[in-house]
């Protein structure tokens, strides 16, 4: 079975994506990253219960420079994160004016370096990203094309070769959260908010498109921390 290292941010996607990559390799270590975003604290704290949960060493690596440069609303001011209206979840226009107010310069390219060195460091040969069809949609760095061209890289830049995959990019969020269902993920845990107030806002994006798909998917949000609104 190959060694994984997981990139763990402790939100739907990659929790499943862990949860299935349990499946499908050996997890030598889960890897959350830390760039002063707003949800930084609970992100940690939702991937530190999942790694408690199986077992799996997880480490947080600090990228106090990434939060320094960008003028991402995910980092900086708060109140400029968008609120999506839910009927526009899928329209492009408006997709990609909320995905441009929450992108990090380059994040998932050096995240998955990171990771690749960590990988090749503890030699596994698999990085596991949780990327989503509907993201990829909006978001360049998330989807099949992006993983080829990582790999492409990594096959030069790594001695054994790391490889990138992703087992949920080619799946909605609500087929994410079936997955998650099939194996037992403890979904109490997930943290996929952009905000990081005591519960999951509810009004953001990212919880926009978890509460949707939770509706569709017959996930019970009562297990879900999310806010009254
Ligand atoms: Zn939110």
């Amino acid at each position: 079975m190959p060694r994984s290292a997981v990139l763990l941010s402790g939100g739907l996607d990659s929790a499943v994506s862990l949860a299935h990559a349990l499946r499908e390799s050996e997890v030598a270590l889960c890897l959350t990253f830390n760039y002063g975003q707003h949800a930084a604290q609970k992100e940690i704290e939702a991937a530190a219960n999942l790694t408690a949960y199986y077992h799996l060493p997880h480490q947080v690596v600090e990228l106090p420079f990434l939060g320094e440069i960008t003028g991402t609303a995910l980092v900086k001011n708060e109140a400029s994160l968008p609120e999506p209206e839910l009927a526009l979840l899928d329209d492009p226009v408006a997709a990609t004016a909320s995905a441009v107010q929450v992108w990090v310069p380059n994040r998932n390219g050096l995240f998955i370096n990171i990771a690749a060195a960590f990988a090749e460091a503890c030699g596994a040969g698999l990085v596991v990203c949780g990327f989503n069809r509907e993201e990829a949609a909006t978001f360049p760095d998330n989807g099949a094309d992006f993983v080829r061209a990582a790999n492409s890289a990594l096959s030069y830049s790594t001695l054994n070769d790391v490889k990138v995959v992703s087992y949920t990019q080619l799946l909605s969020k609500a087929d994410i959260i079936k997955l998650g269902l099939r194996h037992h993920v403890p979904f109490q845990y997930i943290w996929s908010c952009y905000r990081g107030g005591e519960k999951m806002c509810g009004r953001c994006e990212s919880c926009l498109r978890f509460k949707r798909a939770a509706q569709e998917a017959d996930l019970d949000l009562e297990q879900i921390a999310f806010q009254e609104v």
